[in-house]
């Protein structure tokens, strides 16, 4: 495969064709086929961005059609038939069903400006400035949402001072001896622990770029319980783990715990297209009028996919059902990797967001990935030392094509630890 123009063009290749060195040409659900006719199964999913899929034929007839028709493409955030339709859907099928309450505030394309926006009206809500974020965290690597980014090999790519985040060990980062919600709130109450109020705490409920790190249900509780008592606003950045990867559709359900503001973006447009939106707790939405916008808020076609996947995937609860079944199936076949390997694999995840953590060696995650790759499976790696590799299959599609992307896992770890 000729991959030159990447190298000359893409200034030493700073893409992905760096990890998967192909050209991608044609996606339908699970399988990719690139320019050679070679087919590779997708267990990366664009990182969360395509949880239905690529392609779903019901997503692709409603965006084609509505391309076909002379309905508004770009509408710089006026109101639309087709904002329409996701807000109504949005409020029928995903806030009205689980109690929730949330004013929607629609950010620029990408998650980063989601979690921009979150932390702008937390800010401002609070009067206050300081946030928050977590060890191993990832929110965005624009300036803002950076700050609040902990891996320094990100951080550094800056080159000025990030300012006005301060990191707190994330559950587990101390081994489960340490309840560091009760740090937090031993740093808060002390006045001399230089730690000022906090306006905001921005957490992910797993963390998928960190290392499939999740953290627990009592955690988040007594995190909740914290940021109440003490006026702080929760910040739950759902971009990665939410739309239904962890098995319902906003990662905070299963702790039962309702966060001040939630980031969406990733799959929540269903067809792939950038969107992100924050939803915001009433009493912290002070944003007056146009002190918020953005050209590119709420595309139309982003809103035909967001629309339509809503309703197909999400009106009852087949869609859980069918996650919960196919996170059954890659959790027993990674449990049996990890069995077979003795003491060189753990695993951990929630739902369609699974974790094969190599324990000594910090290089065998990319090198399990590489020999995927050689055999036909798209898969990555995330943590600190990109020692997990990160399952992160479709929610939706047969178990014959999830069983035969396992498989390939399976090879590819025995030609690695070989
Ligand atoms: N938050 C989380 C939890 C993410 O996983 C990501 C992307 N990996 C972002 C924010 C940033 O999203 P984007 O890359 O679209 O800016």
């Amino acid at each position: 495969m000729d991959l030159s123009v990447f190298a000359t063009m893409e200034s030493e290749v700073r893409s992905y064709v760096r990890a998967f060195p192909t050209v991608f040409d044609t996606a339908q659900g699970s399988i990719l086929t690139d320019e050679a006719g070679r087919e590779y199964i997708d267990f990366f999913c664009g990182a969360g961005t395509l949880n239905y899929g690529h392609n779903h034929p019901v997503l692709q007839k409603s965006i084609v059609e509505y391309l076909s028709g002379n309905k508004i493409q770009h509408a710089l955030d006026m109101a639309t038939s087709i904002k329409k339709r996701f807000l109504e859907l949005f409020r029928d099928n995903i806030l009205a069903p689980r109690g929730l309450e949330y004013k929607l505030q629609f950010s620029g394309p990408t998650g980063a400006n989601a979690v921009e926006s979150a932390m702008k009206v937390a800010r401002l809500a609070t009067g206050r400035s300081t946030i928050v974020a977590f060890t191993h965290g990832y929110h965005g690597l624009s300036l803002g949402a950076l700050a609040a980014t902990a891996n320094s090999w990100y951080r550094d790519a800056a080159g000025v001072p990030l300012s006005d985040v301060v990191f707190h060990p994330y559950d587990g980062y101390y081994g489960e001896e340490i309840n560091t919600v009760a740090l937090l709130r031993k740093h808060i109450e002390d006045p001399s622990s230089g730690l000022d109020l906090p306006a905001a705490v921005i957490v992910e409920t797993v963390q998928g770029e960190g290392g499939i790190n999740v953290a627990s249900n009592q955690w988040l509780q007594e995190l909740r319980e914290l940021c109440t008592e003490k006026g702080i606003v929760l910040i739950v950045d759902d971009i990665q783990i939410g739309v239904g990867r962890s098995g319902k559709f906003f990662s905070f359900e299963h702790a039962g715990i309702v966060p001040d503001i939630v980031t969406l973006s990733k799959s929540i447009s269903g067809y792939g297209f950038p969107m992100s939106l924050v939803l915001i707790r009433p009493e912290f939405d002070v944003w007056k009028p146009g002190m918020h916008t953005g050209t590119f808020r709420g595309n139309s076609i982003a809103f035909v996919g967001a629309a339509r996947s809503l309703e197909e995937f999400w009106s009852d609860d087949t869609t859980e059902k069918l996650i919960a079944h196919r996170s059954e199936i890659v959790v027993d076949r990674l449990n049996a990797i990890a069995a077979r390997h003795e003491g060189k694999f753990s695993v951990r995840g929630l739902g369609l967001l699974r974790g094969l953590v190599s324990e000594q060696n910090n290089d065998l995650g990319s090198a399990i990935s590489r020999e995927a790759f050689k055999l036909g499976l798209v898969i990555e790696v995330s943590g600190a030392h990109d020692e997990v590799v990160k399952v992160m299959p479709a929610l939706i599609g047969d178990d014959e094509t999830l069983n035969r992307g396992l498989d390939l896992l399976d090879q590819a770890v025995d030609n690695a630890v070989a």
